[in-house]
């Protein structure tokens, strides 16, 4: 017995698939809904994995559209689109196609923790990925709004749930499937905000879905309500660039897909950016016209860590805020100031950017604006991202409470995996907090739960000395081609042959001993301390900074030429000395909390004055909030780190 949620009107066979109004409804394993950054990776993926799915979405031509920053990557993100790739995802390569300026951040701090991130060009990612969806063998991409969904009345044999079995458009057309993957962004009763006006939208220029969110409410689930908000648009040819600090990318550019060895666009003709700063002037058109700012008024929580200008002039007043100047693509005339992000209304936005150094002369082109959206408490679904309350429903990408497109895009690609495996009844394909940052984030949310915008962080990952960018392959690649079937023959291939000569390079590393002598031929300012703990195995010498295995290579060469062949494989043999013993270190810190979770933490502690503890302060507030009495229990409050949790557990122990 199928029935729609809303059994108002005539269903017809979907006119995007079918002209013909008497022949049967079109019937797919898998249907996405939405084709933002969750949704292509999603029926990319289920369509990799051999589903025939449909991609039904408001408009085809705004499928791959960054409705914020012109960028991907930067400090965790650029860990998901790595492991993103490992499974074959589309974000890492489409960005190589389409970056414009490329840049590691935390390249002061170890390799673990670097984040991957470039400017993109907004217009040639849409292209490029709109390119690739249209081309992707087993999918099929429509125009069309769903509103509501079909489902088949609870079974016995289904434990008593109930079971979507297909779509409703908005003109009344179906739709049926196997699966559906709701991945409809910040659409779900968006509204836009600029001052005090507010109008319906899922962003600028795009319809909000209102009927859908209607049939989630009327299913029982549990909807909450988020904020975000994007900066103005600034035209390029009005901003003085010549007294403001430049950033050049790097050189070499490092690529985002393991596939790829290089971008498609040199260093030299990539485009730089720009740093200038807000200024006191910017804090009092803030704070005057708080009254005429309804989006900051409202208690909706926004993005904590891309906070709008309001709300950093509120916590953090009297202080400088960088403001980076993004460009846009290669022949946009647009600039994106990033850190700009306001809702004040158009005129007072206008006078606040001509305030700021550089942008005395600019132009606005496009007013910020903010957006309020429903999301639903990801609690409701699993870690294959099935929902609890409705068999073979999908939810992926904002809608769960998440920002940010890396954060959809990884999202995207495991709800496409689960939904295809559920059609063909093989075991859910799920990823633990032990393999990857995608498991962190998705145990993070169906145990959680989130009540503002979670955005990935290396602070989140217990394991992040494991859970590194270059090895993400090693980690997924391999069960992405066992399990789920999402990897291509090439790709695993190139897999294999990276995790075979990694293991190989390791053992010889090993077993090549320097002595004193070979070791001062090699670097004869070698440090005291290196020189004291001779003779040491060649992969211990590699762990300094100043060697690398073109130098090692150099002392024995019959040994180690090979390994200095592909730039890759030598990085990434360096990289794996580096960790080596402090892999040992974090396996000890591990079994110290695991020991100490029944520690109790003192009822008067003061989290927010708290010295002899390094502790962030946004750490110290999720402690003073929840108080936890054990360090097992202070371990499980979102967002208090791992590091914190062993500063913390080792300031008890030696007060007590
Ligand atoms: P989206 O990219 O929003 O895609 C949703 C898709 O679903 C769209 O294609 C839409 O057309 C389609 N759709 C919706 N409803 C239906 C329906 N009923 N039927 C068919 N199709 C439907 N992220 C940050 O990290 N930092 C920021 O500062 C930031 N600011 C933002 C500001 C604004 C104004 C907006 C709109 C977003 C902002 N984001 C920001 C969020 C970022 O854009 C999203 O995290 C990311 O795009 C989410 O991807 P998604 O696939 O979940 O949804």
């Amino acid at each position: 017995h199928r029935v729609a949620t809303s059994l108002t009107k005539q269903h017809l066979p979907f006119a995007g698939l079918s002209r013909d109004s008497a022949a049967p409804s079109p019937h797919f394993d898998v249907v996405v809904i939405g084709g933002g950054h969750a949704g292509t990776e999603a029926a990319a993926a289920a369509a990799r994995c051999g589903s025939r799915t449909l991609l039904l979405t408001h408009r085809v031509d705004t499928i791959g559209q960054m409705s914020c920053n012109p960028s991907f990557g930067g400090i965790g993100k650029g860990h998901l689109m790595r492991e993103v790739d490992a499974l074959d995802g589309l974000c890492s390569r489409i960005c190589d196609q389409s970056g414009v300026h490329y840049k590691v951040l935390n390249r002061r701090k170890g390799p673990a923790v670097w984040g991957l991130r470039a400017q993109i060009d907004r217009k040639l990612y849409k292209q490029n990925m709109q390119k690739e969806i249209l081309n992707t063998p087993q999918l099929t991409v429509r125009e069309g709004a769903v509103e509501d969904l079909i489902l088949e009345e609870p079974e016995p044999e289904h434990a008593g749930k109930c079971r979507v079995s297909g779509v409703v458009l908005v003109d009344g057309s179906i739709v049926y499937a196997e699966s559906v993957i709701l991945t409809t962004g910040t659409f779900l009763r968006g509204m836009i905000v600029i001052g005090l006006e507010m109008h319906p939208a899922g962003r600028l220029g795009d319809q909000p879905s209102i009927g859908l969110a209607q049939t989630l409410e009327k299913l029982g689930f549990v909807m909450g309500r988020l904020k975000t908000g994007t900066p103005p648009r600034i035209a390029k040819e009005t901003i003085n660039f010549s007294i403001l600090n430049k950033q050049t990318p790097d050189n070499p550019s490092i690529p985002f897909s393991f596939v790829n060895k290089a971008v498609w666009i040199k260093p030299e003709d990539q485009l730089p950016c720009y740093l200038t700063h807000t200024n006191p002037k910017v804090d009092k058109i803030v704070l005057e016209n708080l009254h005429l700012n309804s989006h900051v008024k409202e208690t909706t929580r926004g993005p904590r860590y891309c906070p709008s200008i309001e709300s950093k002039v509120l916590r953090f007043p009297n202080r400088l805020h960088q403001v980076w100047l993004e460009p846009e693509g290669m022949d946009s005339d647009l600039i994106y100031p990033q850190g700009l992000s306001v809702t004040l209304p158009a005129e007072l936005q206008e006078k606040m950017i001509t305030c700021i150094r550089g942008l005395e002369k600019a132009k606005m082109i496009q007013p910020g604006y903010g957006v309020q959206y429903d999301y639903l408490d990801p609690r409701q679904i699993t870690p294959s991202l099935e929902t609890h309350l409705v068999q073979r429903l999908f939810f992926a990408g904002q809608i769960n409470g998440t920002t940010g497109y890396e954060e959809a895009a990884a999202q995207g690609v495991i709800a496409g995996i689960n939904a295809s495996l559920r059609v063909s009844g093989k075991p859910p394909f799920i990823i633990s907090r032990t393999e990857g940052y995608i498991g962190v984030l998705i145990d993070d949310l169906t145990t959680l739960g989130t009540c503002e915008p979670y955005r990935m962080f290396t602070s989140r990952v217990e394991f992040r000395l494991s859970l590194r960018p270059d090895n993400a392959d090693s980690r997924l690649t391999f069960r992405g081609y066992k399990e789920a079937g999402c990897v291509s023959q090439q790709r695993y291939e190139r897999a294999s042959w990276m995790k075979s000569s990694l293991k190989e390079g390791i053992s010889v590393l090993k077993s090549i001993e320097f002595s004193s002598s070979k070791w001062k031929k090699l670097i004869p300012q070698a440090s005291i301390s290196i020189v004291k703990s001779l003779p040491i195995r060649a992969l211990d010498v590699l762990k300094y900074e100043e060697v690398d295995m073109e130098l090692l290579a150099k002392a024995v060469p019959e040994s180690l030429k090979k390994y200095t062949q592909c730039r890759e494989l030598a990085e990434r043999l360096k990289i794996e000395a580096t960790y080596e013993s402090v892999l040992n270190h974090q396996l000890q810190e591990i079994k110290e909390v695991q020991r100490e979770e029944a520690l109790q933490l003192p009822k008067d502690l003061d989290y927010l004055t708290l010295r002899d503890v390094s502790l962030s302060h946004e750490v110290r507030e999720k402690l003073h909030f929840s108080r936890p009495q054990t360090i097992g229990a202070a371990s499980r409050i979102p967002g208090v780190t791992p590091a914190a949790i062993i500063n913390l557990l080792r300031f008890v122990k030696t007060t007590q």
